[in-house]
């Protein structure tokens, strides 16, 4: 959600806003930044990493599995000129898997992604249009009847273009050699369960998805499959651990500007959630929903898909206050969550 609070140092962005559709941006020798704008990704587009690997490029994330995306990579390979050799994918969200299929019917190469990100985007492209657990999770946030309804009728969009059999598994701690440089692998959580974050130590460079990113703050919500869950304790544990990056890092993110002081970013972000949960907790009465507390949270009730991310980001966050102790949650005669002070 917006965080105007974040300064806007120029220091803190080297390269701006970042290339617009068909542009390119070099950052180095080694590495080639695109992106993919497209109206249903956070910020507008969705950021592309090409790495130089020998006689050709390594790709991370490529965008949703739409035709315009498709069309969009036929400029980003055209530029690039030399084969793609291996897919990365940060985690399994749709704007970052949907165009593995595309690419690997292309080049044939293998797919890198740590176990659990690897499983979940199995999962959900092989369950389709399956939305029953999504939709129980919305009523247990309070979302009326008839929006479920209108929700329901919608076309989903399509998850994926195709996931190959098998997967190259990240596992934090190893370090690959992609062409000159070497990359560690981390990992973090909150966002998306166990996403990989790639650190090259001697180019400075930190390839960390959507676990950190300037000017929004990442979706955090509850998961369909684990409704009592604590996403958000998770992702404090992971921006906690985080705070210690180095500031000279240039933090390559999955939407909108690259920037350094990743472990400055860390902070603001967590005081957000901190200033979140207070402010929920303030307004908590004795019976809330989850959509109870969307004005507290993000100061508007917004519409269309944005309401479905803030209703799971608002459970996060009532959840979270139940794991700390700060307030209560039972099931009411509807089935819906209700939270009170503890
Ligand atoms: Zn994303």
């Amino acid at each position: 959600m917006r965080d105007d609070a974040a300064p806007d140092l120029n220091s803190r962005y080297p390269l701006g806003a970042g290339p617009g559709q068909g542009e390119c941006i070099h950052i180095g020798e080694h590495v080639r930044w695109y992106r993919i704008v497209s109206s249903g990704a956070p910020m507008g587009g969705v950021n592309i990493w090409a790495l130089r690997d020998g006689d050709g490029w390594a790709i991370v994330d490529t965008g949703f599995a739409d035709p315009d995306t498709a069309a969009q990579w036929q400029v980003i390979l055209d530029d690039l000129a030399l084969p793609v050799t291996r897919i990365i994918c940060t985690h399994f969200h749709p704007d970052h898997i949907g165009q593995v299929g595309m690419l690997q019917e292309r080049f044939d190469a293998p797919l890198f992604m740590t176990d659990i990100e690897w499983q979940l985007a199995k999962r959900i492209d092989a369950a389709g249009a399956d939305r029953g657990p999504f939709t129980e999770l919305l009523h247990r946030c309070g979302m009326g009847a008839e929006a479920l309804a209108a929700m329901a009728g919608g076309r989903p969009g399509r998850f994926s273009s195709g996931l190959p059999d098998r997967c190259e598994i990240l596992t934090p701690g190893e370090t690959i050699a992609i062409g000159a440089l070497r990359w560690r692998i981390e990992t973090g959580a909150g966002h998306s369960p166990r996403p990989a974050i790639l650190v090259s130590d001697e180019a400075r460079l930190a390839l960390v998805g959507d676990q950190l990113l300037m000017r929004i703050t990442p979706h955090v919500g509850v998961d369909a499959e684990d409704p009592e869950g604590d996403p958000l304790g998770l992702y404090l544990d992971y921006l906690n651990a985080a705070v210690a990056m180095p500031q000279d890092l240039l933090a390559l993110a999955g939407h909108g500007p690259v920037f350094r002081q990743p472990g400055l970013r860390a902070t603001e972000i967590a005081d957000h959630h901190d200033k979140a949960l207070r402010s929920v907790s303030q307004t908590l009465g004795t019976a809330s929903l989850a959509c109870d507390v969307l004005m507290p949270l993000f100061g508007r009730i917004p519409s269309g898909v944005g309401l479905v991310l803030a209703l799971t980001e608002a459970l996060a966050h009532l959840n979270r206050l139940v794991a700390e102790g700060r307030a209560q949650r039972f099931l009411d005669a509807e089935g819906r969550y209700r939270f009170g002070p503890a």
